[in-house]
């Protein structure tokens, strides 16, 4: 019986987690977004949620490969887990080489500072070295319940629209989504 419960855990964690970055994914990241933000909602705290994507990344694997692109995958994934500091905060990796992050109970000056620190110590790590280059940059959009947003989705999607403006707006960049019409968003460039 215990090893059948012990296989059956096994088989739930293997069912949440990514197999490279072992890393939540994104079933799991939505269920702990809808939670947590029930919580902030019920509680009258913040919360902010983050889109990152790698930039260029398809021109990456092309130049050095599939498994280099797996490791700069696993490398953000290390760093991303070394800015979850506080209960709550959750970093999971979404898609093919977008992570998502939610922040809870953090105010929005709060959570900029920490996208841009991130975005720095993902551009500048060291373990790039083995595969030959010296910097990745990443994009990110960032989005919080600010404005009335309390559906998990809306919140989304708000992040992506900030991490597309950011896309657009030249990349290695966080944009902080405002409230305002997209071309009015906050624009914090390098
Ligand atoms: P942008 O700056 O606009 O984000 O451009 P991009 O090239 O990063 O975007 P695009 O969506 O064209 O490319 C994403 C690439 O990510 C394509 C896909 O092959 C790659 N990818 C997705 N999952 C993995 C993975 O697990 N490992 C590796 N090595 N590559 C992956
Ligand atoms: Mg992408
Ligand atoms: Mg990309």
């Amino acid at each position: 019986l215990a090893t059948a419960i012990k296989q059956g855990d096994e088989a739930r964690h293997a069912s949440l987690h990514d197999p490279l970055t072992g890393l939540p994914n994104r079933a799991l990241f939505n269920d702990r977004l809808e939670h947590g933000l029930a919580a902030a909602n019920r509680n009258g705290l913040h919360f902010a949620v983050m889109f990152l994507d790698v930039d260029d990344f398809k021109a990456i694997n092309d130049a050095l490969g599939h498994a280099a692109g797996d490791m700069i995958l696993r490398t953000i994934a290390i760093a991303l887990k070394g800015f979850m500091r506080r209960p709550g905060d959750l970093a999971a990796r979404y898609g093919g080489e977008e992570f998502c992050l939610m922040l809870p109970n953090i105010t929005n000056e709060m959570a900029l500072e920490i996208a841009e620190r991130l975005r720095l110590s993902v551009e500048n790590s060291p373990d790039y070295k083995v595969i030959g280059i010296k910097r990745v940059t990443i994009s990110l959009g960032l989005a919080s319940i600010q404005f009335g947003i309390n559906n998990p989705s809306e919140l989304i999607n708000l992040a992506d629209k900030a991490l597309y403006l950011a896309k657009n707006n030249g990349r290695n960049r966080v944009v902080v989504w405002n409230g305002e019409l997209d071309s009015k968003s906050q624009a914090i460039s390098v």
